[in-house]
């Protein structure tokens, strides 16, 4: 199979298109034809060696496709099946193995282009939302990079949920889709942020900051932050954040900051089932209009982490490895 390998840490120009023996699924596994890859963050960390991996290696831990092979003792799925993953490895390949019980049912309604590029980041924002903040109905948020991937997603779920949404972006195009995905005021990053931000509250703040940005935005957002309101970092597209002194919440207000990872609010299976099931019929539903903003050839894969990384992409992104090429 066609494979993409990470060959040692570093930049894009690791990534090489590799032809590798298909893999086949040990019990309890799954073998899945690709239909296509998410292009996400962590398979950039991971490459760069910011989170732990050992090239050489497939990076990729999202995608859809469909079933080919059954491990022994897979009971509950079928051959052709339509499915869906955000936590497996080796994603950017023409076939991947993957867990019985990490695989999702694909609605019908849904393509699997879409599913395989936005599980991932539609999961991160209904925990976002549901998890490690609690925002409700009036209450104001800022979102960072609000055109993004996960900006997008949490925005309009945050905006039909009658949450008030201010945005970062960095352009007029960008802006243009944060107001189309629900954001009621978009500011640009920028010395003035703070005071925007306050500008739009009546000086209070916002009750919660969703900072995916990281090291270039984590002090504006601890600034704009209401008493008593909630910062949660969530990424660090523009580098992580340097220690903090946490005696800053206190005087920035009684704040409370959360470091959270998907991976926490996904391990147990019923929690696992039940935000899927919530982010699919969201989407089945038109609640979220998920489009996919850039998808790359497998054999492209350097540059849709170019792109990701330098801040040319808006929505998701991924690689179309199979059929829907
Ligand atoms: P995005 O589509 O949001 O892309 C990142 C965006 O961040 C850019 O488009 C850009 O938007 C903005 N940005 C600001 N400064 C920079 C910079 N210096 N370099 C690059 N981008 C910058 O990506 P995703 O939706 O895939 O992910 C968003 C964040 O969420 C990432 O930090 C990622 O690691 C994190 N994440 C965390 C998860 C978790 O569970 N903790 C799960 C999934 C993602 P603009 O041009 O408008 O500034």
């Amino acid at each position: 199979m066609r494979a993409i390998h990470v060959s040692a840490h570093g930049g894009p120009e690791v990534l090489d298109l590799v032809d590798l023996p298909d893999p086949r699924p040990a019990p309890g596994q799954v073998l899945v034809a690709v239909d296509t890859a998410g292009v996400n963050f962590i398979d950039t960390y991971r490459r760069a060696g910011i989170y732990p991996s050992s090239p050489p290696y497939v990076p990729g831990v999202e995608g859809a496709g469909e079933v080919v092979e059954l491990g022994d003792g897979v009971t509950d799925l079928r051959v052709g099946d339509r499915v869906a993953w955000c936590d497996a490895d080796a994603s950017y390949a023409e076939l991947v193995t993957v867990r019985a019980e990490r695989l999702l049912p694909v609605p019908a309604e849904v393509d699997l282009s879409t599913a395989g590029s936005s599980l991932l980041r539609g999961l991160t924002a209904h925990y976002l939302l549901d998890g490690s903040a609690h925002p409700t109905r009036g209450d104001t948020v800022l979102i960072h990079a609000g055109a993004g991937g996960v900006g997008s997603i949490l925005t309009r779920w945050a905006a039909r949920r009658g949450i008030r949404v201010i945005t970062t972006v960095s352009s007029a195009e960008k802006e243009a889709l944060s107001r189309r995905a629900g954001a009621a005021e978009v500011v640009r990053y920028g010395d003035d942020l703070v005071e925007r931000v306050r500008d739009l509250t009546d000086g209070v703040g916002v009750s919660t900051v969703y900072d995916g940005v990281g090291a270039a935005t984590f002090d504006q957002s601890l600034a704009a932050t209401a008493v008593r309101g909630t910062v949660v970092l969530f990424g660090a597209a523009s580098g992580p954040v340097p220690p903090v002194d946490l005696q800053r919440l206190n005087t920035a207000g009684s704040l409370s900051v959360t470091r959270p990872t998907l991976a926490h609010f996904i391990a147990d299976p019923a929690e696992f089932a039940w935000r899927a099931d919530e982010f699919f019929r969201a989407l089945v539903d038109g609640v979220l209009d998920v489009k996919v903003g850039r998808r790359f050839p497998l054999d492209a894969a350097r540059d849709a982490h170019r792109a990701l990384e330098s801040r040319a992409t808006a929505g998701t992104t991924g690689l179309a490895v199979g059929r829907s090429r």
